[in-house]
């Protein structure tokens, strides 16, 4: 199919600091929705879903993130917490609100890691937490676990 490219062999040539271990194959046509306003996070959270087989798309706003969740249904969104606007919470309260998008899995992928802001993002809906800056040893996993429980493991 039109998705295949990876399975096909696209492969890139030389070793990227970041990793040694890439896990093209399990995540393989997850579609990951990136709202992010700033562009060095997103920039590195784009390029290594990207380098581990993911399709992203991303978002600089909470408002243009829900249009696209809305057209391209994504298997999981990455929601930045502080965005121009519409803040992540809201934006999340929003899509809940919408039956044709309300059943994606949302992280919150935020700096905050005090207890009480953990406890507004779980009362809030979000499936979790990927803390920013990222660890990118660690960050494509992070993700695709986010996937698999979405899909079952299918
Ligand atoms: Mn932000």
């Amino acid at each position: 199919g039109p998705r295949s490219a990876t399975a096909r062999g696209s492969r890139r040539h030389g070793t990227p600091r970041y990793s040694a271990t890439r896990m093209s194959t399990r995540a393989h046509g997850q579609r990951v929705l990136i709202i992010e306003d700033n562009e060095k996070n997103l920039k590195l959270a784009r390029d290594l879903l990207r380098y581990h087989g993911f399709h992203t798309i991303e978002a600089p706003d909470a408002e243009t993130g829900l249009r696209m969740a809305s057209d391209s249904k994504p298997n999981i969104i990455l929601m930045d917490i502080e965005l121009p606007g519409m803040d992540g919470v809201t934006a999340l309260e929003r899509l809940r609100g919408d039956p044709a998008i309300a059943g994606i899995v949302v992280v919150a992928f935020t700096a905050s890691v005090m207890p009480v802001d953990r406890d507004r993002f779980s009362r809030a809906g979000f499936a979790g937490i990927i803390v920013k800056p990222i660890d990118v040893a660690i960050f494509p996993r992070q993700v695709l676990a986010y996937c698999n429980d979405l899909a079952g493991d299918g």
